[in-house]
């Protein structure tokens, strides 16, 4: 019977389409996508003719029937966001549970996702993390929000819309207070950037500079300072630095 494959597709970058992800959206008969502009202009540069489907929030309890229909009738489907890993602050999750109850195997073509990318090049820890992905947009929901998360001793990460970036640093600063950050822009895009160390330098940085581009922001966990790097050996990581100078 069917299967449905979910496809990792480029953050920004189009060379990290991986080989397999092009061959299986070659192959399938059916590619869901959020966006099927968007989409086909990606699959055209790659010079890949597929069947898209839109598939998202608003019509996705419609699409969900359709799309079990069109396995069981024993095609192939691929699922794609607009962007890195679907199911990853994109549509997906109702579409994976619903296809696993109803029998058929779900797989994945792993590719890029920002959320992992950014964590990485952070210089935070990386051992033990926790991804928020989108905050609520509103001021109260999201303060309640942070609240809950301020003794949260994991690394934290979110997503957060470039219009929306000064209000949240201006929040963590405030219900968090003065922590490590990092702000990852446009990642492996041409203008990729790291802005940090701190919320407040990011916080004065981007009162100078208007933020644009997608950001994904990593914060230190609560009592997060130098001591973390300890496991790792901070006589190494000292002596690193002093030899660089
Ligand atoms: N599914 C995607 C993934 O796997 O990462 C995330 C989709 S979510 C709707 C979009 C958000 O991801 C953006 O608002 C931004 O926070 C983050 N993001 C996506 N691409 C990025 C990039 N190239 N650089 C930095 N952040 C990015």
């Amino acid at each position: 019977s069917g299967v449905l494959y979910l496809v990792g597709t480029p953050i920004g970058n189009l060379e990290d389409l991986s080989p397999r992800a092009r061959l299986i959206l070659q192959s399938v008969d059916r590619i869901a996508c959020e966006d099927t502009r968007h989409s086909g202009q990606m699959l055209s540069h790659f010079g890949i003719k597929a069947r898209l489907l839109s598939f998202h929030q608003r019509n996705q309890e419609t699409r969900i029937p359709q799309l079990l229909e069109i396995m069981n009738n024993g095609e192939t489907l691929a699922l794609i966001s607009d962007a890195g890993l679907p199911g990853i602050s994109d549509p997906g999750e109702e579409l994976v549970a619903a296809a696993i109850m109803a029998g058929y195997h779900v797989t994945c073509i792993p590719g890029p996702c920002a959320l992992t990318t950014a964590l990485i090049t952070s210089g935070l820890p990386t051992r033990r993390f926790c991804f928020e992905g989108f905050l609520p947009s509103k001021a109260y929901p999201r303060r309640v929000r942070l609240k809950e998360l301020s003794k949260e001793s994991r690394t934290l990460i979110f997503y957060e819309a470039p219009h929306r970036l000064i209000n949240l640093l201006e929040d963590l600063e405030l219900i968090m207070g003065n922590r490590p950050l990092q702000v990852a822009r446009e990642l492996t895009k041409y203008h990729e950037e790291q802005i940090g160390t701190t919320v407040l330098e990011a916080l004065a940085h981007f009162r100078t500079i208007k933020p644009q581009g997608e950001c994904t922001i990593i914060l230190g966990g609560a009592f997060s300072n130098i001591l973390q790097y300890i496991p790792w050996d901070l006589n190494i990581l000292i002596q690193a630095v002093n030899d660089a100078k």
